[in-house]
């Protein structure tokens, strides 16, 4: 994963453009995507498709002719779709047109003008204060012009036509942390959950830029989304901070409990936020004419450290140990969906003869029966037919892989039947 974020870092990407084009190019060597090109004005709700941005070099050079601010060092340096400009100002009309972080003021912001014409360039306050009385050349070589959103879908079968969505941001430039690494975590749970030999559910894996990538994407496929039953927006999952998941608008969905519970049962501090329509694309996920049951995972969560957004969201931030617990994390949270079946205990009339079957063979008398006995008498007591194994896991405060290995065993001994395909998900 952190290979892959190195290689990813350099390309420039926007909300559209060739950045997001070999951006998606890369991923392609590890999963097979579907790129899809959207036309600049395509109406999407009350959005409409902007125009596709490019950039090919940027820099602001003083009178002597030296390049002080310079795209090449760092692409954070030019304001996101600025167009372009090429004239001689003196510092005074370009002032207003730059950007510094006065609290960090060795880091370079990273800012945008998506939906209003506008240029200008980030640079370190340092490098701000330093900017002498000078006219400068200011060049910025973009073109903003009718074109495509591109963004790339994965779609991963499974027996069930029901479908877990994995969607993740990528439209921001040479920063790690905000977005990379959702896009990384994202890239490997795909390639893991293709080695699952019989998933369940089928699974869906956007690339998409944030806000209007998913608009775009909810405009164009409502038929998909009515078979969606649960879904994670992934970003910020390389930072030293703990995990944090952020609820959906259901609040208390399958996703939102399996998180929570794999969560707690991991040891680990973690925590837990309740939903608001501030964030990334859940905003649109689970905005009230869809209200999916789509939750965030992330570890530090945006604009709450100071990294966020800045220069300092590089290479150095990251650690491919969060990554990969975040990656674990993820997948124990849709291992748990995937075998979160309800059962119906045959034989409920008081308790069945474990014993005799072979599957009770703690020496009696002992005040705690192992955590595999007390699991066996937790799923019968709990399969009405109503509550799910995680039901059963949360109460039981047993782990759900200990429940679910109960039911197993129940289950081949004629003890506990399924409702006829039934999930827990309904
Ligand atoms: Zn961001």
């Amino acid at each position: 994963m952190f290979a892959l974020i190195r290689e990813l870092f350099p390309l420039c990407r926007s909300i559209t453009g060739d950045g997001v084009r070999q951006t998606l190019r890369i991923l392609e060597r590890f999963i097979p995507l579907n790129v899809h090109e959207v036309p600049t004005g395509t109406q999407v709700f009350d959005w409409s498709v902007p125009k596709e941005w490019n950039i090919r070099d940027a820099y602001v050079k003083n009178s002597q002719g030296e390049r002080i601010i310079d795209f090449r060092n760092s692409n954070l340096h030019v304001v996101g779709y600025s167009t372009p400009i090429n004239r001689r100002m003196p510092l005074a009309e370009f002032r207003s047109h730059l950007f510094s972080s006065p609290e960090h003021p060795d880091w370079v912001p990273y800012r945008t003008s998506f939906y209003q014409d506008n240029w200008g360039f980030c640079v370190s306050h340092n490098q701000f204060l330093s900017l002498k009385d000078d006219v400068y050349e200011v060049c910025i070589d973009s073109s903003l012009e009718p074109g495509f959103l591109t963004y790339g879908e994965y779609h991963l079968p499974g027996k069930s036509s029901e479908e877990v969505l994995i969607s993740t941001h990528v439209c921001h430039p040479s920063l790690c942390n905000d977005n990379l690494s959702g896009v990384a975590v994202s890239v490997f749970l795909a390639s893991h959950l293709c080695r699952w030999p019989h998933r369940r559910f089928s699974y869906r894996f956007l690339f998409i830029p944030s806000t209007i990538g998913s608009i775009t994407w909810l405009a164009h496929n409502e038929g998909i989304v009515r078979r969606i039953r649960h879904g994670l927006v992934l970003a910020c999952l390389g930072d030293p901070g703990c995990l944090t998941y952020k609820r959906s608008r259901r609040s208390t969905a399958p996703i939102d409990r399996a998180a929570v519970y794999v969560l707690q049962q991991s040891g680990a501090p973690y925590e837990v936020l309740d939903f608001s329509p501030l964030g990334y694309d859940e905003r649109q996920f689970c905005s009230p004419g869809f209200d999916l049951p789509v939750g965030c995972l992330m570890r530090t969560p945006n604009g709450r450290y100071p990294e966020y957004h800045t220069s300092a969201d590089n290479l150095n931030f990251l650690r491919p140990e969060a990554l990969l617990d975040s990656l674990e994390k993820a997948l124990n949270i849709l291992q748990l969906l995937e075998e979160n079946d309800v059962f119906v205990n045959l034989n409920p009339m008081c308790e069945p003869q474990l014993g005799r079957r072979g599957l009770y063979q703690g020496t009696r008398g002992q005040s705690n029966p192992p955590e595999h006995e007390a699991a066996l008498l937790w799923v019968l007591n709990g399969s009405t037919g109503s509550e799910s194994l995680l039901d059963i896991a949360e109460r039981s405060r047993l782990d759900f892989r200990v429940i679910r290995q109960a039911a197993d065993a129940l289950q081949s001994h004629g003890l506990l039947g399924t409702r006829t395909d039934t999930r827990a998900s309904r």
